[in-house]
């Protein structure tokens, strides 16, 4: 009872100063797995029909447990809302640990978190329901929802507030035979299956009954997508064969061949130049066969067709397994949702600046099931040089526009972006410059002058990646806007409306880039951190090591990560086919 309460102090301290827990982070991953357990208690859930909310709060649905959701349940602290929580999983997952999950690097319930846990350390009224939602109702604020439980039962909720948050699907660009015959890497279940498949393919190749060819087709892995889930699985199943399999099958371990196929000219397309030659340049020496310019056309059970981009010149390898990992896609119940709202010559749901879907006024969605459509500033040009001109002279003074100029930034960050790109310290050089007279201070901009010296800042927007990172950014955004809904309300915090009267009531979400990574294989990781930094080597794991240790959802899995990385330094990984 003692070391309970010592360990839910301990780990409470740790929740009230995130800081704490880097330091920690970094004295666990080179001292030694140092552990904090915080008890977890199960939440049960309420019938439908005995839903909170007759008292007046506000009833907020969450959609989804994954980056989005779980980020949004996290940080929100105003105890005012009815939260009710549906999702077919249960519990978090880490994702970027998968591809480590594929080879037993890591085991599956280190890089998961019940969510009852998650959701039970808050002082919040919090419910959740085990099952997915199959269509959204946003004329009548009705979300419609089958159980994942055998009876796949059905039920209607309510709700004030939707924070749709539910991820998207594999994209398999309909190829035939993908579905039926290649592995995905996107949940926890599939890295399982992949690790499962891997040791099947050895055993299998090491039975006396196989034809040589047979045997050589056994062990030929390929993955397909060079994107980092590609990249980094290819490196982690390299890995995996080099240190632990080769010793356990060494009757087999010369016909092992892992096969990486891209569409584009290279790997990584994402990551930095120097990352990328780095990276096909050690898939070479380790001997992966990287195959970029193409694309597979067909699966069928035991071969893949691929046809070169360049030439059109088809070719067909035999797998044994097939990992395909190439982009993601929009979920069927977004897509009707999606036609309902008028959202019809869309590829991904299309939100607002503050998260919420366009053409609705009480959903909002996040992470990669939407995307932010950033207003563009040649949309309301007009009415921003009305508002500016506060004079209503007709023209527009380096005063006038100083003045309006962070709240222009505020609404348009495109606009900051292109003077960055630019070099320009202010939005006034920009004006100078449309003038083309750089030495008069007292310069004033009729609206056609003005259109004209902003009309390419808009050519600066991009859609933010579907990350973890982003996904994480945007519910803690959401959250605080719902932590401080009343207040904001009140005194609104935004920028100008510039085509109507007021602020808007919140500052928009804005994404704040922290870098990625890209691990190699061979304890070597490449990084990009902000400013283009790039750093590629082991210092670069170690870096990893304390990011990825830092940023786990809770101290219980931050503990199992750390051990189990320990153990596979000491005992390599398990092989056996559990
Ligand atoms: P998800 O995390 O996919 O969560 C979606 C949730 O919705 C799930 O809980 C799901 O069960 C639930 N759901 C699905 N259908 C329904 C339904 N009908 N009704 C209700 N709920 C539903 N990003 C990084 O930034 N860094 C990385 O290193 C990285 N590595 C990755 C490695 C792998 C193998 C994968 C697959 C992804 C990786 N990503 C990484 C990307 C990152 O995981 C995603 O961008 C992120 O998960 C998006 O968060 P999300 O909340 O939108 O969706
Ligand atoms: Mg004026």
């Amino acid at each position: 009872m003692r070391n309970l309460t010592f360990y839910k102090r301990f780990s409470n301290t740790f929740g009230e100063y995130p800081s704490l827990s880097k330091f920690l982070v970094v004295f666990a991953v080179s001292g030694g797995g140092l552990v904090a357990y915080s008890e977890a208690n199960i939440q049960t859930g309420a019938k439908v029909d005995e839903l909170p909310g007759a008292d007046g709060a506000k009833k907020v649905v969450v959609l989804g447990t994954g980056w989005a959701g779980t980020s949004f349940l996290k940080n929100l602290k105003n105890p005012s809302y009815d939260i009710q929580v549906i999702s077919p999983r249960n519990y978090f997952a880490f994702t970027p640990l998968l591809p480590s999950v594929t080879v037993g690097t890591v085991d599956a319930r280190s890089v998961v978190e019940p969510i009852r846990n998650i959701v039970k350390k808050k002082n919040l009224n919090v419910n959740y329901w085990e099952a997915e939602c199959y269509r959204i109702d946003a004329k009548n604020k009705k979300v419609y929802c089958r159980s994942s439980q055998e009876d796949k039962e059905e039920f209607v909720v309510d709700y004030d507030y939707l924070v749709v948050a539910m991820g998207a699907r594999v994209n398999t660009f309909n190829t035939p035979g993908v579905e039926e015959n290649c592995h995905y890497l996107k949940e926890v279940e599939d890295a399982q299956k992949i690790r499962r498949t891997v040791i099947d393919c050895f055993e299998k190749a090491s039975l006396p009954t196989l034809s040589d060819d047979e045997r050589k087709r056994m062990l030929q892995f390929v993955v397909v997508g060079g994107g980092p889930t590609g990249v980094e699985f290819a490196a982690e199943l390299h890995d995996f064969v080099s240190e632990d399999l080769v010793k356990l099958y060494p009757a087999v371990k010369d016909l092992v061949k892992i096969t990486l196929l891209e569409a584009t000219d290279h790997i990584l397309n994402m990551f930095d130049k120097r990352i990328t030659t780095f990276a096909e340049e050690k898939f070479h020496r380790d001997g992966i066969d990287l195959r970029t310019g193409a694309m597979v056309v067909k699966v069928s059970d035991k071969e893949i067709s691929t046809k070169v981009i360049k030439t059109g010149e088809i070719s067909t390898i035999p797998y044994g397994m097939a990992v395909w990992s190439t982009g993601i896609a929009t979920r069927p119940v977004i897509m009707d949702f999606m036609k309902q709202i008028g959202q019809t010559n869309r590829r991904v749901l299309a939100t607002d600046e503050w998260l919420r879907v366009e053409g609705t006024n009480s959903i909002y969605a996040l992470g990669d099931c939407a995307t932010i459509n950033q207003r563009k500033v040649m949309e309301d040009i007009s009415a921003i040089f009305h508002k500016a001109d506060k004079d209503n002279s007709g023209t527009l003074t380096v005063k006038e526009f100083q003045e309006a100029l962070d709240d222009i930034c505020d609404r348009y960050p495109q606009v900051k972006l292109y003077l960055n790109n630019k070099q320009m310290s202010s939005l006034v050089d920009l004006l100078k410059e449309s003038k083309g007279d750089v030495a008069k201070e007292s310069i004033e901009l009729n609206v056609e002058e003005f259109k004209s010296a902003l009309s390419q800042v808009d050519s600066q927007m991009k859609n933010l990646p579907a990350t973890a990172q982003v996904a994480a950014q945007q519910g803690s955004y959401l959250a605080d806007c719902f932590n401080r809904m009343e207040e904001c309300t009140n005194r609104p915090e935004g920028p100008l409306r510039f085509r109507e009267s007021g602020r808007h009531r919140f500052r928009p979400f804005r994404y704040k880039h922290l870098g990625q990574f890209a691990p190699l294989g061979g304890e070597q990781t490449a990084a990009q951190l902000p400013g283009d930094w790039v750093s590629i080597g082991h210092s670069s794991q170690w870096l990893w090591y304390s990011v990825y240790a830092s940023k786990q959802v809770s101290w219980r899995t931050r503990s199992l990560v750390v051990s189990d990385w320990m153990r596979r330094f000491i005992f390599g990984r398990d092989s056996s086919q559990i």
